[in-house]
């Protein structure tokens, strides 16, 4: 009988992205992919740096899966992996630990998942997690994450990802127009681009920089079945007029950015050593939004980064009120080990920085209402997804307006034309059809 493998991803897309490739690694050599709360013989945790608490997490995930089946092997991949091996090594219940050099041959290293008496690590510096490995994730749900890039040069002093990941590296334009159509055979529709700095795409092992995130989205544009693309996240210092066009002219590119900002005070800007100050920033929404007046953008903030006194946070959240932009991601600055701003100047106290991302999270359902409020009553294509909560299915406008229609399987991965009513109670678009034929493609 075939063993049972499942799996958990702690994190961003990339590692969901990452967690399926490995998965359709098992499932080639035979292994029966199952739930997470399905007893299985084999959980793969997938983890991550950035998430608060990383050790916590990991704990009661393993603690979780050796619930579900007590005797399973339970193998810990992901950034936290890279970071901690032998903390993650010493969580009772974990078998085996692989760092970012590592993951990709996990069936191989593992063998036969035999437990032993003492937990393995196999993990080697970062700087040997040079190579790029390609990952999607497929059958999961409607869109699919396709990873182009990893690692990142940069050196903002918050982050450990440089740490955990490597050096930028991408994969070459060739290969990812072929993994591109490889989906779009599968019947998908949509694919986020997802990577750890995703506009400095282009650079690969022993050849430096040869190509561009602009040349890639080129060669997208002709992948035949693929109807939308989005660009998971892209730096403003990268998101150059160029790209910025071809989005606005793009069949295929969906009017919708995520622009990391950080912080709208340029002092605290210069101390998490961003790459751009705010008129950067202002000037890429202006040029947006003079393209595209409905492209939605959404942006990444800290608060209480050291040193962010009362008057900076006040100055980032004038700049973000100020700033025609659709919805926020919030994080509380959270100290992470080894990095430069764990031993900063100024420490902000835990419950203020609450505070200041309470206040940005209130802000960012304000902007996002608005800019919800400013769709009503136009008519725009709809993707709907196949996740369901309470009879009630959802799915995207091109410009990412999240709308919410009662399920329907024959709804689920198609596009179709409808009109925009009217916001619910739970702040969702509703719609009212004005195609009744599907736009099958
Ligand atoms: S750009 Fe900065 S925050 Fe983003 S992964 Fe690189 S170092 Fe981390």
């Amino acid at each position: 009988m075939s063993k049972k493998v499942a799996f958990y991803t702690l994190g961003c897309k990339l590692n969901f992205s990452e967690t399926s490739t490995i998965g359709r690694q098992f499932t080639e050599r035979g292994f029966e992919k199952v739930e997470f709360q399905d007893a299985a013989d084999i959980y793969i945790i997938n983890t991550c740096s950035v998430t608060d608490n990383a050790d916590k997490k990991c704990r009661k995930v393993v603690k979780e899966a050796l619930k579900h089946s007590p005797n399973a092997y339970v193998a810990i991949v992901g950034c936290y992996a890279q970071l901690k091996p032998q903390e993650i090594s010493e969580i009772p219940g974990v078998d085996a630990v692989l760092g970012a050099a590592e993951k990709f041959q996990l069936v191989d290293l593992l063998g036969t998942f035999e437990k032993k008496d003492k937990s393995q690590i196999f993990h080697s510096p970062v700087s040997q997690a040079n190579t790029f490995h390609n990952a999607y994730s497929f059958g999961d749900r409607t869109r699919t994450f396709l990873k182009v890039q990893d690692g990142c040069d940069y050196s903002c002093t918050f982050c450990t990802i440089p740490q955990a990941r490597g050096n930028s590296r991408s994969d070459t334009i060739e290969n990812v127009v072929r993994s591109a159509n490889e989906i779009a055979e599968s019947g998908v529709k949509e694919i986020v681009l997802t990577g750890v700095n995703l506009g400095d795409f282009g650079i690969q092992e022993d050849k430096g920089r040869v190509e561009s995130f602009y040349e890639l989205a080129q060669a997208l544009e002709n992948v035949e079945g693929i109807e939308r693309f989005r660009i998971s996240s892209i730096e403003p210092n990268l998101l150059t007029d160029e790209i910025i066009t071809l989005v606005a002219n793009s069949k295929k590119f969906m009017p919708h950015f995520h622009i990391p900002l950080q912080s709208g005070s340029d002092k605290i800007l210069k101390l998490m050593r961003r790459r751009y100050l705010r008129q950067v920033y202002t000037d890429r929404v202006a040029s947006i939004k003079n393209k595209m007046p409905h492209c939605c953008i959404g942006v990444d903030v800290i608060v209480g980064f050291p040193g962010e006194t009362e008057e900076d946070f006040v100055e980032t959240y004038n700049f973000l009120n100020e700033l025609n932009i659709s919805y926020l991601h919030v994080f509380p600055y959270s100290e992470r080990d080894n990095t430069l701003a764990e031993n900063m100047p100024g420490v902000v106290p835990q419950k203020e920085r609450n505070r200041r991302a309470d206040m940005l999270r209130i802000l960012s359902e304000k902007k996002k209402r608005f800019f919800y409020e400013q769709h009503i009553g136009l008519e725009t294509n709809i993707l709907f997804e196949a996740d369901i909560t309470d009879g009630i299915m959802e799915g995207f406008t091109e410009n990412y307006i999240r709308v919410a229609v009662k399920y329907d399987p024959i709804l689920v991965n198609e596009t179709k034309k409808v009109r925009l009513t009217g916001l619910n109670a739970a702040g969702l678009m509703e719609v009212e059809e004005t195609e009744l034929e599907m736009l099958k493609h």
